[in-house]
């Protein structure tokens, strides 16, 4: 086979983590279900017992260290129950009371809950906005540096590489959420950070049928920990689940091009008819320049502003193709309100919308005719 750094990114996604080649074997061996398994004697060799190893997150996770890192053998991953697990096993392995950490002050909206949980464990949280580099002015002395870009919703986007040398400087490790770009539109180890991130539930697995997440590290000695992690809280995914983000990921890159350009012609659409419009494709978004240096795609998310909170309603109630729903990266167009969950410090009319894999013309028609249905 072909050295796995030298081929695109459709041909490495349909073969990532794929066994060798058996005869009369399948080519992605299905779930395994298992809660222990055959020990006699010692307790040597890969496969115990069902929360410290499973075979099926064994190659989910060899593919997903293959797609964040192509060609390296030294990065490994962990899979997880959960975006949420993934990231709490990473925040609450690494940080020790008396330890401070920089999250970001626009990140997911579970964050503020992470932070009362991080706070109340003894560990200072400084907080910084994803733009404009203020994460500099509060680096110092931390432990931790937490990115997330884009950040969600606000589509803000950061330097990684030049925040990386910062906090490497200092002595701080990053960490990258890497869920809105996925491991295709952006590659954060590759820029340096020691740990990238993501919630496997949005665009990696795309179908909005299951959630997962997972960790990628090059450093064996920061990932002991954080797979001490997952055992003892026991956040570990379902044979199942990994099995169908294993099955998902082949289609992975045909995902993201037909979204990331569904995404860029709807904000074209866009342009003039609403207000606080936001992808990082737009030439002439504020994330442009910074996102163009350090990602492949611009991902399927596009946010931007109507009137009233009454508008947006009618606007999302008029849609066709598009399921007002949360959540973001799957096959299916989706958008919501925001602001109808109170975590995220956005306007009343402020709409999230992730671009499914429809027919751009088809997609663009449906978002105008409501638009214009919204506003007679
Ligand atoms: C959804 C999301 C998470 C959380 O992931 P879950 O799989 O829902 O736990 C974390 N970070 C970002 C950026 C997300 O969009």
């Amino acid at each position: 086979m072909t050295e796995p750094g030298s081929v695109g990114d459709g041909t490495r996604a349909v073969r990532a983590g794929l066994p060798d080649a058996v005869k009369n074997e399948p080519t992605l061996p299905g779930p395994v279900f298992a809660a222990h398994f055959h020990l006699p004697g010692d307790v040597s060799g890969p496969y115990r017992y069902g929360r410290d190893e499973n075979p099926t997150w064994t190659h989910l996770e060899r593919a997903v260290a293959e797609l964040e890192a192509p060609g390296r053998s030294d990065v490994s991953c962990l899979a997880f129950a959960s975006g949420m697990a993934a990231i709490s096993a990473v925040l609450f392995s690494q940080l020790r009371a008396g330890d401070a950490v920089v999250l970001p002050s626009d990140g997911y909206q579970v964050f503020p809950l992470v932070r009362e949980q991080l706070t109340a464990y003894g560990i200072e949280v400084r907080t910084a906005p994803t733009a404009g580099g203020a994460q500099l002015d509060v680096l110092d002395g931390a432990r931790l540096l937490w990115l997330e870009t884009p950040s969600n919703p606000g589509l803000d986007v950061c330097d990684i590489r030049g925040l990386v040398d910062a906090a490497h400087a200092r002595g701080a490790l990053v960490a990258v959420d890497n869920t809105l770009a996925t491991p295709l539109g952006q590659r954060p180890l590759a820029l340096g950070a020691d740990f990238s991130v993501a919630s496997a539930t949005k665009q990696l697995t795309g179908h909005g049928d299951l959630l997962l997440g997972y960790v990628a590290c090059a450093d064996a000695a920061l990932m002991a920990p954080v797979r001490g992690w997952r055992k003892i809280v026991g956040a570990i995914p379902g044979p199942m689940e990994t099995w169908l983000a294993h099955r998902s990921l082949a289609t992975l890159e045909l995902r993201v091009a037909r979204q990331s350009a569904n995404a860029l012609a709807v904000a074209e659409a866009l342009r003039g008819h609403v207000t606080g419009l936001r992808h990082p494709g737009l030439p002439d978004d504020p994330s442009h320049a910074v996102a163009a240096r350090q990602m492949r795609h611009f991902g399927c998310v596009v946010s931007f502003e109507l009137p009233s909170r009454a508008r947006a309603e009618r606007f999302l109630d008029a849609l066709s193709l598009v399921d007002d729903a949360t959540s973001f990266g799957g096959v299916r167009s989706t958008a919501e309100r925001r602001g109808r969950w109170g975590g995220d410090a956005v306007p009343d009319g402020f709409i999230r919308f992730s671009a499914g894999i429809e027919n751009t013309e088809d997609l663009v028609t449906d978002v105008l005719r409501a638009l214009k249905e919204a506003t007679d």
